[in-house]
């Protein structure tokens, strides 16, 4: 879809800001550009919507040379996301949303239906079209700057650290919404990120620059598994490192049937099926077994004087995996996020089994850092 051949910028001075970039983007793929600050994600980024001209070298989309076409109109073809939100202080959120379609001129009602059908795709209530940027907090202002990107429906979303600024609970919400609506709606996106957490869970591939240059272009598997020199070895760590023996393995094949309980039940049921079950965590699902929210102890013992309803009770955003994801991915956001456990939830968030971190670190000693008899003295020590 998106083709850099040969491209360049070079500032005034001789500053190589990008040198001799190509790269070729399929269509639907999601794409992390990362490096260290001042090694030419941005330029890159910009190039291809012609906020920034190349010094030398072609980008076409879809086999068009872009320096042909019309910037204004390119660039309102494409989305765009940055890293301060970008918000217009003085337009309502619906406004906001409706940015580009307005500039596009479409009418007040395909305007407002596109609106209205963005905003529930992030789950925030309809009455905050009607809002402005300030009354909203920063990750709820962060998901309206993706729904911006999203409204007059282009293909190609360009990102530059969009969720840079937010706390990592917030920013993990939206890398999982950015990826879902993604691969929902089938948009190829190019994100650029110094985090090389961000990139592995949402990149098909990374292309790590350095000064100017991409220095490897792969799957994150393929680079985590064949760093190409030491550059990128050291930028990835020693700690991601797949070692010589790569887990292939998926949640599900791991996964174990959680504790549920229906949305409609009272905190005296949450409380029995815990004490009968012996478990200090259900996972709160409705009538279709969709994944709602969960409720935990701690949960319980808080929203008890207040309400006796699991659904007032229960913590809503929470973090889940897709069946299919592969394990090595799950493991390390168990163990950064420092989480007791992950849900399995299928395309249409239904709740297929739970990944635990005892489970999970039975499965680490099993297959990517112990052999048999390392994991058996293990045990021996833990008893
Ligand atoms: P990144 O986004 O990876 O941090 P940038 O693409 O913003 O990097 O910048 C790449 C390099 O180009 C940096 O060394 C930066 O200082 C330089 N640069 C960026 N913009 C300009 C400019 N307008 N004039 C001169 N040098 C620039
Ligand atoms: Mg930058």
């Amino acid at each position: 879809m998106l083709k850099m051949e040969h491209v360049s910028k070079i500032y005034k001075g001789g500053k190589k800001a990008v040198d001799d970039m190509n790269i070729e983007i399929e269509r639907g793929e999601f794409v992390a550009f990362i490096g260290t600050s001042g090694s030419g994600k941005t330029t890159a980024l910009r190039m291809i919507n012609r906020m920034i001209e190349p010094t030398k070298g072609t980008i076409t989309i879809d086999g068009q040379d872009l320096s042909k076409k019309n910037p204004v109109s390119l660039r309102r073809s494409i989305g765009y996301v940055i890293q301060q939100i970008g918000l217009m202080p003085h337009m309502t959120i619906r406004e906001n949303i409706t940015l580009v379609p307005r500039l596009l001129k479409w009418s007040k009602e395909k305007k407002d239906q596109t609106a209205e059908k963005l905003i529930e795709l992030v789950n925030l209530p309809q009455n905050y079209l009607d809002l402005y940027p300030v009354q909203l907090s920063g990750g709820q202002q962060q998901r309206i700057g993706v729904l911006r990107a999203l409204a007059a429906n282009q293909d190609l979303i360009l990102m530059d650290e969009p969720f840079g600024a937010l706390d990592p609970i917030t920013r993990d919400t939206l890398q999982d919404l950015i990826k879902d609506l993604q691969q929902r709606l089938g948009k190829t996106v190019i994100f650029v990120t110094h985090d090389m957490d961000e990139a592995i869970k949402l990149a098909d591939r990374i292309c790590i620059m350095h000064n100017g240059k991409v220095i490897q272009f792969d799957t994150p598997d393929n680079i985590l598994s064949h760093p190409a020199n030491d550059f990128v070895r050291e930028f990835i760590g020693s700690h991601r490192l797949i070692q010589e023996k790569p887990s292939a393995k998926i949640v599900d094949d791991v996964m174990i049937t959680p504790v549920t309980i229906s949305l409609e039940k009272s905190i005296d049921d949450a409380i029995r099926t815990m004490v009968k079950k012996r478990v200090d965590t259900l996972f709160v699902v409705d009538g279709q077994n969709h994944l709602k929210g969960l409720i935990d102890v701690e949960g319980l013992t808080a929203a008890r004087h207040k309400t006796n309803s699991v659904s007032d009770a229960m913590e809503k955003e929470i973090f889940y995996v897709k069946n299919g994801t592969k394990l090595q991915d799950s493991v390390r956001r168990i163990l950064k996020r420092n989480l007791k456990n992950i849900p399995v939830v299928d395309d249409e968030h239904r709740l297929l089994g739970l990944v635990t971190r005892a489970n999970i670190v039975d499965i680490v000693y099993d297959t990517i850092w112990g052999d048999e008899d390392e994991s058996q003295s293990n045990q021996q020590q833990e008893q």
